[in-house]
C-alpha cells in the first residue's frame, strides 16, 4: 500500500475505520461482518463498552510506570488468570511470541537447575508459535523458518497427536503444544491427546507447556482448551484474546516452576503496564458477566450443526472440526481465493494451511450473524468446488 512500509504484510484492498460487536465500516461507509475478530484476538467483538471504558478511564489516569514500580492492575489480572486457569503465577509481556519466549526460558532455567547442560523442549510439526527466532524454531512449519538459519539449539520435533514418537532422552526438559493447533489449519488431536501428554510428562519430571495464545480466553468454551480435559499444564501462554486488542501476552506457570523466574533472570520494559492490565480484566469480567464461555459452546454446537447440514454431501468438503468458536472446514484443494470471494461479500474469513477455511468468530456473535456467515459461507463453498481444477 506504502512503500515506507516494509513489505512483510500484503494486505486485502480494504479499511476499517470503525467497528461495533461482530461489524466493520470501512472507509467506503460499508459494512462487513467480522468472522475473523483479527485473529481471535477480539472475542469480546469490537468497541466493548465494558473495554473501551476501562481503557478510557486508565488513560485519563495513568499509562505507564514500568515494573520497577508496583502495579496494582497488574496484581489483580494475575489473581484473576491464576482463579480461572489454575496456574499459580504469572509473567506480563506484550504478544504471543514473548510470552512463549518466556516459556522457552522457564523451560530451560528448570533444566540447567537438575544439571541438564543441553536442556531440550519437544516441540510438533504443524505448530505456531511466533515470529521470534526462538518460537519460529519452535514452529513446525518450515516457511516460517526458511533464510533465518541458524535456527535456535534445544528443539526436537515429533508428529502432533503422537504420543509414540516422543522418545524420551536425558536433555528433554519439556514439551510445547498447542492444544489445538490453529495457524496450521485448526488440527484437533485425539481426545486423549493432552491427558496422555500430561501422564508422560509427570513420568519423566518434563514440563508440559501448552501454547494456548489462539485456544485460551474461551474460545473453545472453556477459558483454557485444558479444561475440558481435566488436567493443568506446567507452563501456560496467552496473549490474543488476552486483551480484545490492546497488546498483552501472559506466561503462567504452576508449583515450584512457578518462582523459577526469579529477579534479573526475564523482563520486559512495557510488560503489564496499567492501560493493558485494565483492558485484560474488562475482558475477563465481561467473559464471566455475559456467561460467554457457555455461549461459544452453544454457539459451536450451532456451528457445528448449521455447517454439517449445509455442506452434507458435497464432493470436496474432507472435514468439518469445530470446538466452541474454532472452525475449521478443510477442502481437498488449496482455497485462499476464498477469502477475497468472502471480503466482497463483506463477511472476513481466513484461509489455514492453503486448504482450511478458518473461522474465528466473536463470542459476542448472535444466531443471526452466525446464520449469515453460515450461508455466505456455504455459499462460497459451493461455488468454488464446482469451478474445475487447473494444473499448475
Ligand atoms: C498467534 C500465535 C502466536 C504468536 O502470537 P504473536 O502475538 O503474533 O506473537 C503463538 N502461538 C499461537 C498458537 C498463536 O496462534
Amino acid at each position: 500500500m506504502s512503500t515506507s512500509l516494509m513489505p512483510n504484510y500484503k494486505p486485502l484492498p480494504v479499511t476499517f475505520v470503525k467497528g461495533e460487536g461482530a461489524w466493520l465500516w470501512d472507509t467506503q461507509g460499508t459494512r462487513y461482518l467480522d468472522a475473523l475478530s483479527g485473529i481471535a484476538v477480539c472475542g469480546l467483538g469490537h468497541a466493548h463498552p465494558a473495554v473501551t471504558n476501562a481503557i478510557c478511564e486508565q488513560a485519563h489516569l495513568l499509562l505507564h510506570t514500568s515494573n520497577l514500580y508496583g502495579i496494582a492492575h497488574q496484581q489483580r489480572l494475575a489473581d484473576a488468570l491464576v482463579r480461572i486457569t489454575g496456574m499459580d503465577s504469572t509473567f506480563f509481556c506484550n504478544s504471543g511470541a514473548e510470552a512463549n519466549e518466556a516459556a522457552l526460558k522457564i523451560a530451560r532455567l528448570y533444566g540447567h537447575r537438575l544439571g541438564i547442560k543441553r536442556p531440550t523442549i519437544i516441540v510438533t510439526e504443524g505448530s505456531f508459535h511466533g515470529r521470534t527466532l526462538a518460537t519460529l524454531t519452535a514452529t513446525g512449519n518450515p516457511k516460517i523458518q526458511v533464510g533465518f538459519e541458524p535456527l535456535v539449539e534445544g528443539f526436537s520435533r515429533v508428529p502432533y497427536n503422537n504420543i509414540d514418537a516422543i522418545i524420551p532422552h536425558p536433555d528433554i526438559v519439556g514439551i510445547l503444544v498447542e492444544p489445538i493447533i490453529g495457524e496450521g489449519g485448526i488440527i484437533m488431536p485425539d481426545a486423549d491427546y493432552l491427558v496422555k501428554l500430561r501422564a508422560l510428562c509427570d513420568q519423566h519430571h518434563w514440563l508440559l507447556m501448552l501454547d494456548e495464545i489462539q485456544t485460551g480466553m474461551g474460545r473453545t468454551g472453556e477459558w483454557c482448551a485444558y479444561q475440558h480435559n481435566n488436567i493443568l499444564p506446567d507452563v501456560l501462554t496467552l496473549a490474543k484474546g488476552l486483551g480484545n486488542g490492546v497488546p498483552i501476552g501472559a506466561c503462567l506457570a504452576r508449583g515450584s516452576v512457578a518462582e523459577i523466574l526469579t529477579a534479573g533472570t526475564h523482563g520486559s520494559t512495557f510488560g503489564g503496564n496499567p492501560l493493558v492490565c485494565r483492558a485484560a480484566l474488562a475482558v475477563i469480567d465481561t467473559i464471566e458477566q455475559e456467561n460467554l464461555l457457555q455461549r461459544a459452546q452453544v454457539l459451536g454446537e450451532y456451528f457445528s450443526q448449521g455447517f454439517k447440514k449445509a455442506l452434507a454431501g458435497i464432493n470436496g468438503v474432507v472435514d468439518i472440526r469445530i470446538k466452541g468458536l474454532m472452525i475449521g472446514i478443510e477442502l481437498d484443494k488449496p482455497c485462499t481465493q476464498l477469502i477475497s470471494q468472502a471480503l466482497e461479500k463483506q463477511l472476513l474469513i481466513n484461509v489455514a494451511s492453503e486448504r482450511v477455511i478458518r473461522l474465528l468468530p466473536p463470542l459476542i456473535l448472535s444466531n443471526a450473524q452466525a446464520d449469515e456467515i453460515m450461508s455466505i459461507v456455504s455459499h462460497l463453498i459451493r461455488e468454488f468446488l464446482k469451478v474445475p481444477v487447473t494444473e499448475g
